[in-house]
């Protein structure tokens, strides 16, 4: 797959650059390259993987080259950063190495980034009771851990110079708006009739979901009421810009098919917990097909749907005296007498 340096242009003449990276192998998203005025910002910053940090490299010349745009390292006046997930994030540490901008993040994100290694220890922790409950065989767990655990040694902490609801949502041109979901402090950033939106609504898929039970402000609930949230700003935007796939013409569409396939996910859910399952047999009804790493994501992503419909009483355990008072147990869910469809 080669893609080449994309240019939107706003209607008020503001430029956007979308600079593609192979983030890790067979893995592609985008970095930004947004400039207005004065102001040049860098949104996202790709995995820090080598591939990835000359790919931005490459992207930011071409803008330079090709669209005769002053965009050099030494004139940026932002890094900001839309997530706190790694193929976002992740080459901070290069980019630092190259410009003295100013890096901006979410304040419920800001802790990936400057307490990274206290972030993966705690993640991998939860992780570990996660798998236990969701009856994962146990031999199948210290693999699943180990790809958890693969490239999370590529980023380690770097300080963060701005925080977004610090600065009152809006940074430079860009209005920010917070939706916590897919990732605690994600964020959609507006510059007119643009909207870069990082993982909150991707063009092919629906956004990874896990569950509020690894991180506080993830789960299906916050996700959901983060696609309304944004919704109003459907009949203003004429390019939605995602970190990953192709850009979105029709933005309310787009909410409206992803809020219907988990709305279809939870009552497939509901329908298979007439007896009672443990996440990782619904995990494997839900997503037969999967291997290596989408193994963790398939769970995860049944966790979050499980996670919601037992927040709401639309299910339950089979049995509470399988609560171990120390120790988590593999946990089976049920449906609850007069559950309601999703
Ligand atoms: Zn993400
Ligand atoms: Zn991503």
């Amino acid at each position: 797959m080669e893609l080449a340096v994309q240019r939107f242009e706003s209607g008020q003449g503001a430029r956007v650059y979308r600079m593609p990276l192979e983030l890790f192998p067979g893995f592609w998203g985008f970095a930004y390259l947004v400039i207005s005025d004065g102001f040049r910002a860098l949104i996202d910053c790709g995995s820090g993987l080598d591939s990835s940090n000359s790919a931005l490299e490459s992207g930011l010349s071409t803008v330079c080259s090709a669209y005769g745009e002053d965009g050099g390292w030494r004139r940026l006046t932002h890094v900001l950063i839309t997530h706190g997930h790694i193929d976002h994030h992740g080459g901070l540490r290069y980019v630092r190495s190259q410009t003295d901008a100013p890096v901006g993040v979410h304040e419920l994100d800001r802790r990936v980034l400057t307490r990274y290694e206290e972030r993966v220890r705690l993640i991998t922790h939860r992780l570990r009771g996660f798998l236990v409950e969701a009856g994962v065989e146990p031999e199948k767990q210290a693999a699943i851990i180990d790809l958890y655990l693969v490239n999370k040694q590529l980023f380690s902490s770097v300080p963060v110079d701005l925080t977004y609801e610090a600065e009152g949502m809006r940074v430079g041109p860009l209005t920010m708006t917070h939706v916590p979901g897919h990732c605690p402090g994600q964020v959609v950033m507006q510059l007119d009739d643009i909207l870069l939106v990082g993982d909150q609504v991707l063009s092919e898929i629906s956004p990874h979901q896990s569950p509020e039970s690894l991180s506080d402000n993830t789960g299906l609930g916050h996700y959901l009421e983060s696609l309304e949230r944004i919704r109003p700003l459907s009949t203003r935007v004429r390019w939605t810009l995602g970190g990953h796939q192709e850009p979105i013409r029709n933005l309310g569409a787009r909410l409206d098919a992803i809020e219907s396939l988990h709305r279809e996910r939870l009552q497939a859910v509901l329908d298979l917990l007439t007896v009672p399952r443990t996440i990782a047999e619904i995990s494997a009804r839900l997503f037969p097909e999967v291997h290596g790493y989408n193994v963790l994501l398939a769970l995860e992503e049944t966790g979050a749907h499980v996670e919601y419909l037992a927040q709401r009483g639309q299910i339950g355990l089979e049995s509470q005296e399988a609560i171990d008072d120390v120790c988590p147990v593999p946990l089976r869910y049920v449906r609850a007498d007069g559950a309601t469809p999703c």
